[in-house]
């Protein structure tokens, strides 16, 4: 499951984007569970058994609200998995988490999403859904399994309906870009809020080669979709088509801080802790501690959160942003972290 856009919001950067004090949001993407109704190609999850048992749901939740006071924020969770629609507990803890306050949002395939479902949750009011496409018909298909585009298609009717926001990620990889524009196309007609990318993350020369973009790829692929959000903008000023993750400010859109562990967290179905979902970095088990604690007690953590600026890029105009562009698919292809983006273009001005 990828992370959405709106996580972007979170981050901790003050005007010159450097970390300040305390921020007034705080994210848990939290896998609740790691069994899934899909196979998708791109799939994070090793382990597709693991569950988070009720009692175990309860004392993460006790934890996470804990540490919320700790640094004086108010938590947003992103209900994932796996599917999270799979968990037996789903709604109760939905239904629990907006109890205490916090936001909630749900991160799904949307193949599971009926009429039945999409008004259960539309009573408990989730800040957004976001469903994951990867194109459309069999480009979706050929990555997430047969008949899974039109399932997700018919999830986000169902929760059109029911007036809940839906946003839909598409994951840019080699074999789908021709589909975007005809994704836009769908999701506009299907009443879809917000269409967001990012780039793939790999983690071996193998699937870097065979799904990643090349440098020259990402840049064509930045001004088609900002081509496509001048063609999508509504009446408000808003567009369909979102341009907010790493690097794609360099043509127009915002600028985005890669800021694991910062102002969001990862907790997966047996209770490990990751600064980012998309980073192999893990700081310990939340059965074993306080969240600060093994967020403070891990160096790697602690530097990823300092959000050094790497030193190729102290000339760039969008450094104390971008702070060297997405970590997740630089150390992916490089295994190196504190560098500049393997995809930037960017060439300052001499
Ligand atoms: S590593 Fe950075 S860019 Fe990648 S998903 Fe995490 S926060 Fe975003
Ligand atoms: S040079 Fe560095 S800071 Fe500037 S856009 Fe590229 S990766 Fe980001």
């Amino acid at each position: 499951m990828q992370m959405p856009e709106e996580e972007r919001n979170s981050s901790n950067t003050n005007g010159d984007g450097g970390p300040q004090g305390a921020p007034g949001r705080h994210v848990l993407q939290w896998h609740i569970t790691h069994r899934c109704n899909l196979f998708c190609a791109h799939c994070y999850q090793d382990d597709r058994a693991a569950h988070t048992s009720a009692e175990a749901l309860r004392e993460t939740l006790d934890k996470y609200c804990r540490f919320l006071a700790k640094i004086n924020c108010r938590g947003h969770v992103y209900l994932t998995g796996g599917e999270p629609l799979l968990h037996p507990a789903f709604f109760e803890l939905a239904e629990e988490i907006t109890r205490r306050g916090m936001a909630f949002s749900v991160l799904t395939n949307g193949t599971l999403i009926d009429l039945k479902t999409a008004n259960r949750l539309a009573l408990l009011h989730p800040a957004f859904v976001q469903v994951s496409l990867d194109g459309v018909g069999e480009v979706h298909d050929r990555v997430r399994g047969l008949y899974s585009f039109e399932r997700a298609l018919k999830g986000i009717d169902a929760l059109t309906v029911m007036r809940i926001p839906v946003m839909v990620s598409f994951t840019a990889q080699k074999s789908n870009l021709n589909s975007f524009p005809a994704l836009a196309k769908v999701c506009e007609q299907h009443g879809v809020k917000k269409l967001w990318w990012d780039r793939v993350v790999t983690d071996t020369p193998q699937t870097t080669e065979k799904l990643a973009l090349s440098t020259r790829q990402f840049r064509r692929f930045v001004k088609k979709a900002a081509r496509l959000r001048e063609r999508y903008k509504r009446a408000d000023g808003s567009s369909l088509i979102s341009m907010e993750r790493s690097l794609q400010c360099m043509d127009g859109g915002g600028c985005y801080t890669c800021h694991p562990g910062v102002n969001m967290v990862t907790i997966l179905a047996d209770g490990t802790v990751m600064p980012c979902r998309r980073l192999p970095f893990t700081v310990g088990n939340i059965r074993d501690g306080e969240l600060d604690e093994l967020l403070s007690a891990d160096p790697t953590a602690q530097k990823l959160m300092q959000l050094p600026i790497p030193e190729e890029c102290a000339d760039c105009r969008y450094a104390k942003t971008c702070r060297g562009g997405a970590k997740c698919v630089t150390y992916g292809q490089t295994g190196r972290l504190f560098v500049k983006d393997v995809n930037c273009f960017y060439k300052a001005k001499k």
